[in-house]
């Protein structure tokens, strides 16, 4: 019943069939209490995708209280961890069954390229899935020694209900960076996607239930729920729920006090954050300039700069600093902005008129604070929201635009004399999220890799993601860390089970 999903068509624009755009709740779609929608708009045209049901306090207390009741009472958790895994690399085997459709709605829904959405996003998602299947069996507690007659051990045991909200990026990757460790942990988990990007955080609602008739025990009802809906409504009654064990977070800083606020104020819930960046990229004298002009292209405009970890301030030695700006301008404009369907586009749109407008802000002021613009500075299309890969130089470490979080295609250059210039400048955000070094010397490699506050640092490379890598901010960058196995530590509980051992012999 799964038809192909691209047979709509909006003049050239390709617009993917959708087909869920209700809630899911233990096990089934089902309309907000209060029969509320709101719509879900495509980017590339500002015209309305899909009405979506919207979920309220009174829809996520539902959904709350199904994946109680699955934990509490349902298998998921008491499943061996080897089970749990063999479902979720099923989940995943119907994620690679329908990249094409899972990438088309991410590119309808957040203007992102659909190319990339098959080679990257979606297999990434099934990636992260199956790290986390894998995973599921090997969580161990230790044992102790204990001082004394007696003897003891740790059981690690799932934290109960998660509460997961996420941004509207990378939906598929978000969705699976936080959902993978907390069912392998055997949570149950009710996750409020994006406003702006609901449709596939749905569509694999629909995989999880199909789960179930392609293995005899799937993934159960209530351990997966999908709340669309708005922030200060849906995503602030996960936050403030007494019933909520923790809550993973990604998004902007603002909202992730917010988060913590509720925390604090309702059931002291843990919390995880992953907040944004302003993440500096390092070129050295001795980089290969082509190389590094190339890096810092994508580390900006990859995915239209709507990237925590986009590499948005760019530092570059003096010695190669003139040749250095000649040459990333006219990569910048050899950066084709269009159709994300197109497969020679490099740049969609932005996600929505919000950002669009805030990042065109952001340009205004960087010029008004007496940055010099080299290139871009626009939109690139009298419809959409598209935005021309834009560079300023001369900037200073002091301007809002080298401070703030712009997440659009905007680059800052500034120029730096020595290595300690280079780490100081670095250094000087209220951001620790991510950082990229380009230098052939492998002291200077090592002495910025220690000396910069951040929570992923790239040599010679830039966006080099893998599941196995813990990923996370220092600073207001957040704290918890995404990806590896400590992450499955966020959704498990430790017990320290200690045991007299009267007749012990030592
Ligand atoms: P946002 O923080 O406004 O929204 C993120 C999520 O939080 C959405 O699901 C939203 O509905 C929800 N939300 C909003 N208000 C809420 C509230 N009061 N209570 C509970 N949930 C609420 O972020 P955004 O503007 O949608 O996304 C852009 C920002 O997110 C960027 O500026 C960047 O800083 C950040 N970001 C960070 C990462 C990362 O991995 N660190 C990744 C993507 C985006």
């Amino acid at each position: 019943n799964e038809g192909g999903a691209c047979d709509g068509k909006a003049g050239s624009v390709v617009v993917p069939e959708i087909k869920f755009t209700k809630l899911f709740i233990n096990g089934e779609f089902v309309d907000a209490a209060s029969g509320k929608t709101f719509e879900t708009r495509d980017p590339r045209t500002g015209d309305v995708l899909a009405h979506v049901a919207e979920a309220d306090k009174a829809d996520v207390d539902i959904a709350v209280h199904a994946a109680r009741e699955a934990f509490e009472h349902g298998k998921w958790p008491r499943m061996s961890g080897y089970e749990r895994g063999r479902v979720m690399n099923k989940l995943a085997d119907l994620m690679e069954q329908h990249t094409e459709e899972l990438a088309l709605l991410d590119g309808a829904d957040a203007g992102k390229l659909l190319l990339l959405g098959k080679i990257i996003d979606i297999p990434a998602a099934v990636q992260m899935l199956r790290y986390y299947a894998g995973g599921a069996d090997k969580i161990h507690g230790e044992s102790l020694r204990v001082s004394g007659k007696y003897q003891g051990y740790t059981l690690k045991e799932p934290i109960g209900v998660v509460g997961v909200i996420i941004p509207w990026n990378f939906p598929s990757l978000m969705f699976f960076l936080k959902i993978s460790p907390a069912l392998a942990a055997g949570c149950t988990v009710v996750v409020k996607p994006a406003e702006q990007t609901p449709l596939s955080a749905l569509y694999y609602a629909h995989l999880a239930k199909l789960t179930e008739y392609v293995v005899q025990a799937g993934i159960p009802d209530g351990v997966i729920n999908v709340v669309p809906g708005f922030g200060p409504t849906a995503g602030a009654a996960i936050a403030s729920h007494m019933d909520v064990d923790s809550v993973a977070f990604t998004g902007s800083g603002e909202v992730g006090r917010l988060i913590m606020e509720a925390s604090a104020r309702s059931n002291l819930k843990t919390v995880s954050l992953e907040l944004g960046g302003k993440s500096p990229l390092i070129i050295f004298d001795d980089a290969d300039i082509d190389m590094a002009v190339e890096l810092s292209r994508l580390a900006i405009f990859f995915n239209k700069g709507e990237v925590c970890v986009a590499g948005s301030r760019v530092y570059v030695q003096e010695g190669i600093y003139d040749e250095f700006v000649k040459k990333a301008v006219v990569a910048a404009q050899n950066w084709k902005v269009g159709d994300p369907f197109d497969v020679t586009t490099n740049m969609g749109p932005q996600v929505d008129k919000e950002q669009f407008e805030r990042v065109l802000r952001y340009i205004d002021l960087g010029k008004s604070e007496g940055a010099t613009l080299l290139t871009g500075g626009k939109p690139a299309a009298d419809k959409g929201y598209y935005i021309e890969p834009t560079i300023f130089a001369d900037v200073k470490e002091d301007m809002q635009i080298a401070q703030d979080e712009i997440f659009g295609p905007v680059m800052s250059l500034m120029k730096f004399k020595t290595i300690d210039e280079a780490i100081e400048k670095a250094n000087c955000t209220k951001y620790g999220l991510a950082a990229g070094i380009i230098t052939k010397d492998l002291n200077i490699a090592n002495r910025v890799s220690r000396s910069v506050r951040a929570g992923t640092v790239w040599v010679n490379c830039y966006f080099a993601f893998d599941p196995e890598a813990p990923f996370g901010g220092y600073k207001m960058s957040g704290f918890g860390r995404d990806q590896g196995m400590m992450a499955i530590d966020k959704y498990m509980q430790v017990k320290s089970v200690i045991t007299a051992v009267p007749d012990s012999p030592w």
